[in-house]
């Protein structure tokens, strides 16, 4: 067998990468500090799903999974906004035809481990925590279910364990690594709008639902069983603070008052406001990713906030950049080599997506509910439909492309400007003149 690789961590990147490996021939050892998911007690019984987009599916893609996946999935075209009088009106997210999917993260995460489990090159282990990690000697350290300390060595380490990697923990102690760790003011609850009686959608399904109330919002993505899973991300200090509303006629009053038309179709709200954890938001920063032949991916080295929903897709593109470097540079390479070509590859498309999400979060819950807001969507979405050779909106290149997310990051700032100008000038009118139009666009983009 070729050489050993330990991934401690087997959520949604360290499942994916452990195929990737295995594909390639390596002797894969995944450890998992909770029990096997594939015995269906995970999330408590409640149903939490993601949205995922073409860099998550291009990636699932090379193992194959893309069609199982996307078939338990419910594409999303567009976002619903819901006023505080119950009106509604709709956004596209981009062309026709471009969605992105709503799909349950535990059966996506048992999809990857059955794969995982068809490799006899991979070895998985439940219920071990990583304790320690020497990064000189790529041993780690496991605690098993019986309390038992299990050690491990391999030729290379990949920290696939989530937003408080215990394998970063021991990357703090090196020289020269930096750290920053920013919580917002905000938690979140998951709440859940339920079918009807006949199991059937209350909500339009194909789109993502979303309350912006400026200084908090709830969203909701639909489930394949006919509810929504509903998210409330409000302050922790504020008023209400999301942990300040206690009681049922608390909790009732603030729905009444803010989310009047979902409340009749939230039966179980009060239950599920009180029993469901509060979730906090973080985003963490760090370098370098890699250390010998150590090195962090996915959530471990960049936790990003959900509101672009793309921490996932952006930890599936690492596995994929990886794999890409190891088919490229492996054995004529060294491991650290082809680590640091990863880090280097990805950190500044990781600090673009973090701009991003923290960016699309002040959109989400402030500016979506304002009609200059969606009057310059309707000029952006024009723009993107009628000139698409040209113009592509922030969105559009962080959520229908491979592209790099610095990218969209940086045009971001070039559409604004096309934006501003169309707008102070009263140019909506010429936006069917072409040759204005190309003109424009040639100059600002340029
Ligand atoms: C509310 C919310 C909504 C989100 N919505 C979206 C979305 O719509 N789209 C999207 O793309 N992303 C979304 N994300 C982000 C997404 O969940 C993460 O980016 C993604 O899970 C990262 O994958 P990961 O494998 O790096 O980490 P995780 O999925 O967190 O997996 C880490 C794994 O490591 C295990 N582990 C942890 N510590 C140890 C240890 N010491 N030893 C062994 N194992 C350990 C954990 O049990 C876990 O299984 C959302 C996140 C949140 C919080």
């Amino acid at each position: 067998m070729g050489e050993k690789i330990t991934l401690v961590g087997g959520g949604l990147a360290g499942s994916l990468l452990s195929i990737y490996l295995a594909k390639r021939g390596y002797d894969v050892h995944l450890y998992e500090r909770r029990q096997d998911m594939r015995d269906g007690k995970y999330e408590g019984g409640r149903s939490i799903n993601l949205a995922l987009s073409l860099r998550g599916i291009t990636a699932l893609e090379r193992v194959g999974l893309d069609r199982d996946v996307l078939n338990i999935s419910i594409p999303m075209a567009g976002r619903m906004m819901h006023d505080a009088k119950g009106n509604t009106a709709y956004q596209p997210y981009g062309k026709e035809g471009q969605n992105i999917y709503s799909v349950s993260r535990s059966q996506l995460n048992v999809r990857l481990l059955q794969l995982a489990d068809k490799y006899p090159n991979i070895t998985m282990y439940f219920n071990h925590k990583c304790v320690e990690a020497d990064l000189k000697t790529n041993e780690t350290v496991f605690q098993n279910q019986a309390g038992e300390l299990v050690k491990d060595k391999a030729d290379v380490v990949i920290a696939t364990d989530g937003a408080f990697s215990a394998i970063r923990q021991a990357m703090m102690h090196q020289p020269r690594f930096s750290y920053s760790q920013t919580y917002e003011n905000y938690g979140y609850k998951e709440l859940e709008i339920v079918p009807d009686a006949n199991g059937k959608f209350q909500l339009d399904e194909n789109c993502l639902h979303i309350w912006p109330r400026k200084s908090f919002m709830m969203i909701a993505l639909p489930n394949p069983g006919g509810n929504f899973t509903c998210t409330l991300f409000m302050p922790f200090d504020g008023n209400p603070g999301i942990d300040q509303l206690k009681t049922a006629e608390e909790i009732t009053a603030f729905f009444n008052e803010y989310f009047a038309d979902a409340m009749p179709l939230m039966p179980n709200l009060i239950e599920d406001y009180q029993n469901n954890p509060t979730g906090m938001l973080v985003t963490v920063r760090c370098y370098p990713w890699a250390k010998n032949k150590v090195a962090l991916l996915g959530d471990a080295a960049h936790a990003v906030v959900p509101f672009y929903g793309q921490g996932m897709n952006c930890s599936f593109e690492d596995c994929l950049v990886l794999d890409d470097l190891i088919g490229a540079g492996r054995p004529n390479l060294p491991w650290n080599e082809i680590l640091h070509q990863y880090q280097e590859k990805r950190k500044p498309n990781a600090d673009a997506i973090a701009n991003l999400a923290l960016q699309n979060f002040v959109e989400m819950r402030d500016l979506v509910g304002s009609p200059e807001f969606l009057h310059r969507k309707k000029i952006e979405h024009a723009l993107s439909t009628q000139y698409p050779d040209k113009f592509t909106s922030q969105y559009e290149r962080t959520t229908f492309s491979t592209r790099d997310y610095a990218e969209a990051w940086e045009f971001g700032g070039k559409n604004d400007k096309i934006l501003d100008a169309i707008i102070q000038n009263g140019w909506e009118s010429k936006l069917e003149d072409s040759s204005f139009i190309n003109e424009l666009l040639d100059e600002m983009l340029s």
